[in-house]
């Protein structure tokens, strides 16, 4: 088999080595079916099987009641940023953003589609570098909805905890954070994520949903970008992209089969220690672009004291074997995208990289 190297791209994204054997090993023909996940109808006893064990392992990693579902969806996050407006912003027809970077202003472009977005806080003057703090935000209370992201990709930031909304629900895209920790879902009215980023391939979105929400949904709405469609069909009114499913539940596994999610944020704190311990350490040559508390565990963005030095080692780290470490273009630098089935040799041998750059360099 052709060599494996590190793979610190932002998404689509590492996925567990095990995963991806069981997925080569069975890709012929899936164990008493003796046909491919691939080649099976969405209609069938296996396929049934295979998401509803999804389902139940998602349940089990994050404890989610049965006042929730889960739907696996298509055309990615980016289309959450329109159907959840859509679906819940009637009957106010307002709510409220939390604007902390580029996913999230997106996600009001297409709520202002619908109707009356309050923009309770943004960090858009300091290059999205970091998370507000409760105090900044000004929360209308009166609104349908407050949205958040989660981890921002692009900038490295991340809420520690959720922003305390009273009785307004919640609305969280966790796209590229989902399942590096254990969170209390029942804070949340929708939890989604793009599965690309921690969670599988691309091409399906993960959506946990709080039933009575239902209710809000016009049967108005395109069937599609009805919820209610989607929940009361099992995310199968047309056909859903089964592989893709198929993935999600052997990585629910590995997560449940390595302990869980307290297991895994224990190791995403120690890996991502590891590179900011090296950022902190060196004495300016690395400056990192988020803010001490507002570091991310998934995305690690730091500059280098030029732009030359920085496509120097981007240069570099391309011929040792580590790939994806350019920074998205509007923060410049590198990114380190180290999610949960990013391995800690990996982050070990990046840091003694770079080190050595800096000696060399500096
Ligand atoms: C990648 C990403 C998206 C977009 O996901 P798609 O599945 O490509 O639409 C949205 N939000 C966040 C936080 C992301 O990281």
């Amino acid at each position: 088999m052709e060599k494996r190297i590190y793979n610190f791209n932002a998404g689509p994204a590492i996925l567990p080595e095990e995963v991806l054997q069981e997925a080569q090993e069975n890709l012929m023909a899936l164990p008493g079916v003796g046909m491919s996940i691939l080649e099976i109808s969405h209609r069938s006893k296996p396929f049934d099987d295979v998401i509803n064990q999804a389902k139940a392992d998602i349940k089990k990693l994050l404890d989610i009641s049965d006042d929730y579902s889960i739907m696996f969806l298509q055309f990615g996050a980016s289309l959450q940023f329109s159907m959840v407006p859509m679906n819940i912003m009637p009957p106010k027809n307002k709510a409220d953003y939390i604007v902390t970077g580029s996913w999230s202003k997106k996600a009001v472009k297409e709520a202002k589609r619908v109707g009356a977005v309050n923009i309770a806080a943004t960090t858009e003057e300091t290059t999205f570098n970091r998370i507000q703090k409760q105090d900044e935000l000004k929360l209308s209370g009166d609104v349908s909805y407050v949205h958040f992201t989660s981890n921002n990709t692009i900038y490295g930031t991340q809420y520690k905890s959720e922003p305390e909304v009273g009785d307004v629900t919640l609305v969280c895209d966790a796209s590229s954070d989902i399942f590096h920790k254990k969170i209390d879902v029942n804070k949340y009215g929708i939890i989604y994520a793009g599965a690309q980023k921690n969670m599988g391939p691309s091409g399906v979105t993960m959506v946990i949903y709080r039933n009575d929400l239902l209710e809000r949904s016009s049967d108005d709405l395109p069937t599609m970008l009805n919820y209610k469609t989607q929940v009361e069909n099992d995310s199968m009114f047309n056909t859903p992209n089964t592989f893709g499913i198929y993935i999600i539940g052997l990585v629910t596994k590995w997560l449940l089969n390595m302990g869980g999610l307290d297991k895994m944020y224990e190791t995403n704190k120690h890996k991502a220690g590891i590179l900011y311990d090296c950022i902190d350490n060196s004495n300016g040559f690395y400056k990192g672009h988020a803010e001490e508390d507002s570091r991310s565990l998934m995305n690690v963005t730091f500059n280098l004291p030029t732009e030359g030095l920085e496509k120097k080692l981007i240069a570099e780290t391309l011929y040792a074997g580590f790939s994806g470490l350019k920074g998205h273009r509007s923060v410049g630098g590198l990114r380190a995208s180290i999610y949960n089935a990013f391995p800690t040799k990996g982050v070990e041998d990046l840091v003694e990289f770079m080190n050595d750059f800096q000696a060399k360099n500096s």
